[in-house]
């Protein structure tokens, strides 16, 4: 998958598919990022680029054309100058598979111009599995690049941190996130925006979250807030704690935590609403018009506390204090 073809990190791309294109590129590379926003992708754009037949250059950034023999089996993952590394069924990286990679990485390119080796998920790479890598990452073979994708760079061991220049992949705007799920994985408008607000930016997340808990989180939310908004009367916030926690039984831990970040994520939107800012990022774009109804009662200050308040009822909920109680005393609070 092309650069082009990736989601957000326009700015990485450009740069990576400039020093590709110059042959500057360091031939050790950590790309580092969250979970789920198109690292390994990336790297194996970057693959693509190094070996295309008919590379893109004009335009920005600089492409693999996604059409040739060599993107079409890089693609496929059968090309023979590109070799995938990745934990096996123990969840670890063993110490044989990055020393069979490094054999394999001194001999000149077989069938393109440049191998690319990617370790995926390098931390899961055993301590031994990582030292055995130093000496090919301080000087790898000519034609030879190693990428390391990892979402925890901090739990490699430095000397490996230390001889690859780091890539880093921020996270995706929710904008992002929901188009992806449209495009690629068949989700309708709502529930594309209920995942992305829910995501923290990454695919993976939305993905994982099941459409549904996302979606009734959301709901579950903005009820309550519409329920608080209006009124200080003691029986209209015990109906919003209601709202958030339902009554007829005890909603469970992980169920309330997912309610309450999408209450955090809505605050947050409440609070860039009153900042006028750029709409594209409002993490719950589709519910713009509840928002906005809801901007009256939430003046800035309101907003603010009410977004500290959720911070801390997650706090709580994390040290164990039963759901109930925390929604019910959040409904105090907001
Ligand atoms: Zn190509």
């Amino acid at each position: 998958m092309p650069f082009r073809a990736i989601s957000g990190h326009h700015h990485v791309f450009e740069l990576l598919g400039r020093a590709a294109t110059r042959g500057t590129l360091p031939p050790s590379l950590i790309f580092a990022g969250p979970d789920g926003v198109g690292k390994r992708m990336a790297a194996v754009a970057v693959a693509q680029l190094l070996n295309c037949l008919a590379p893109r250059a004009a335009g920005a950034p600089a492409d693999g054309c996604g059409e040739c023999a060599a993107c079409r089996r890089i693609a496929r993952g059968v090309h023979a100058d590109i070799l995938m590394v990745e934990p096996g069924d123990t969840g670890v990286i063993k110490v044989d598979q990055v020393r069979d990679a490094i054999d394999r990485s001194a001999y000149r390119p077989f069938e393109g111009r440049r191998r690319v080796v990617i370790i995926d998920n390098a931390d899961a790479a055993m301590p031994e599995a990582q030292n055995a890598l130093l000496k090919t990452l301080e000087e790898p073979p000519p034609a030879s690049t190693f990428i390391l994708v990892t979402s925890r760079p901090d739990t490699l061991l430095p000397t490996v941190r230390s001889r690859c220049q780091r890539t880093r992949f921020g996270r995706l705007a929710p904008a992002d996130v929901a188009a992806v799920l449209m495009r690629d994985h068949g989700y309708g408008e709502a529930d594309a925006h209920a995942a992305a607000a829910l995501s923290d930016g990454s695919i993976g997340a939305a993905l994982e979250g099941g459409t549904e808990a996302f979606v009734e989180a959301r709901n579950a939310a903005a009820a309550m807030l519409q329920t608080v908004a209006s009124s200080t009367d003691p029986r209209r916030r015990l109906d919003g704690a209601t709202a958030l926690a339902g009554v007829k039984r005890e909603i469970d831990r992980d169920e309330l935590a997912r309610r309450l970040y999408a209450l955090s994520s809505m605050l947050r939107d409440l609070g860039l609403l009153l900042a006028r800012a750029d709409e594209r990022r409002l993490a719950n774009a589709d519910l713009e018009p509840k928002l906005q109804g809801l901007l009256r009662s939430f003046d800035g200050d309101r907003a603010l506390r009410a977004f500290s308040a959720v911070d801390r009822a997650l706090t709580a909920l994390d040290r164990n204090a039963s759901p109930k109680i925390v929604a019910d005393w959040l409904a105090f609070q907001i």
